[in-house]
């Protein structure tokens, strides 16, 4: 089987609430995702879907997603897509570093290997536990009392976990925490992330003015270091994410016992071959894990679906349900979430089919 057509789509997705707000004044407005489409010479078609988080969260943008694959695309013609390994050696041989750019162009081979197959995606990656697994619900940042009264709306739509954007005035963070974690039942869990934003005196602060709050604290600030020394300065539960986005990293962090859970976004990995990797790596270690990705609609959620619903329970920290956010729907057979829990499809490959009309013309094609 061979790749014959590589071709890449633009689309918006406004969210729900507006905007989404996190630290360091940082906001979205509108997602500018990129769905990509790879064809094969069998008539066999997969999906994948790549979304930054706005140009200033990770070192990735949405135009930048296109124009790489336009450079990689022509590479990549005439190899076999079910080849996963060999595809993500041939992506890297041809363009260093950039995985964003690879990331939905792997999630596609990976949604033709399982069509051709016969087989669920969940499946290839490993196989699935339990019947569904847990999501956490993001909550943008705003003013702490207001930030309470979303987690408790949010809250009776059935999610149990809570992510919430601090990462600002460090006496205002304090105040969101314990706003937020006074409407809460002891078994809920709540996550403080600062998405980079503190300075380590700031980090140190905040987490010695929540020593007896029932909070996780995540990447508080911008380094690896910089976090392993906040790390060292309190018994919180600690997450590391923006700085975790190879193997090296995971097994230094394993080896400094600088954080009980990492988030494997999809994308800052370079796809589902490297985030499996990834993940299998921390499931030998007993790391836990947020199985996500930086953001995306409903092709990246199935893709988020699969790779979550193939991972032991166990380790399975929380996940994410990124099409209940947007306005606009990209797919048909997308994960849909129920109870704050979501499961992935059993129909072979992803689960989806595109809604054409929803994808406007192509703006890369390459064949
Ligand atoms: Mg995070």
């Amino acid at each position: 089987m061979k790749i014959t057509r590589i071709a890449a789509y633009h689309v918006a997705l406004p969210l729900h609430e507006g905007s989404y707000k996190w630290s360091g004044g940082k906001s979205v407005d509108v997602f500018d995702s990129t769905i990509v489409r790879v064809e094969t010479d069998a008539g066999v078609v997969g999906h994948g879907e790549v979304c930054p988080l706005g140009p200033f969260y990770l070192p990735a943008y949405g135009p930048g997603a296109r124009a790489g694959i336009k450079e990689l695309a022509p590479h990549l013609l005439g190899e076999d897509p079910r080849e996963l390994l060999r595809l993500n050696q041939r992506m890297d041989a041809a363009l260093k570093g950039h995985p964003y750019v690879k990331s939905g162009i792997d999630i596609a081979c990976w949604d033709i290997l399982g069509q051709v197959a016969g087989l669920p995606v969940c499946t290839l990656l490993g196989g699935r536990y339990g019947e569904d697994f847990v999501l956490y619900r993001a909550i943008s940042q705003v003013a702490p009392e207001a930030m309470a009264e979303n987690v408790a709306n949010y809250r009776a739509e059935g999610y149990r976990r809570f992510q919430l954007k601090v990462g600002g005035d460090p006496n205002v963070d304090v105040e969101r925490i314990k706003a937020v974690r006074d409407v809460l039942e002891p078994t809920d869990k709540l996550i403080a992330d600062a998405n980079t934003g503190w300075l380590m005196h700031e980090a140190a602060r905040v987490v010695r003015g929540v020593r007896d709050v029932d909070v996780y604290i995540e990447q508080p600030c911008l380094s690896y270091d910089e976090c392993l020394s906040v790390r060292r300065l309190t018994s919180h539960p600690f997450v590391m994410d923006e700085c975790i986005d190879g193997m090296g990293v995971l097994l230094r962090g394993h080896s400094d016992h600088a954080m009980d859970v990492v988030n494997i976004k999809i994308s800052k990995f370079g796809g589902l071959t490297k985030a499996k990797q990834a993940r299998d790596l921390c499931v030998s270690l007993g790391i836990a894990m947020t199985i996500e990705d930086s953001w995306g609609g409903d092709i990246t959620t199935a893709a988020i679906s699969h790779l979550a619903h193939s991972t032991p329970t166990e380790n399975l920290f929380t996940s994410t349900d990124f099409n209940s956010y947007v306005t606009v729907s990209t797919a048909t057979g997308a994960p849909q979430r129920e109870n704050g829990r979501m499961r992935a499809s059993t129909e072979p490959g992803l689960g989806i089919q595109p809604r054409e009309e929803v994808l406007g013309p192509v703006v890369v094609d390459v064949s």
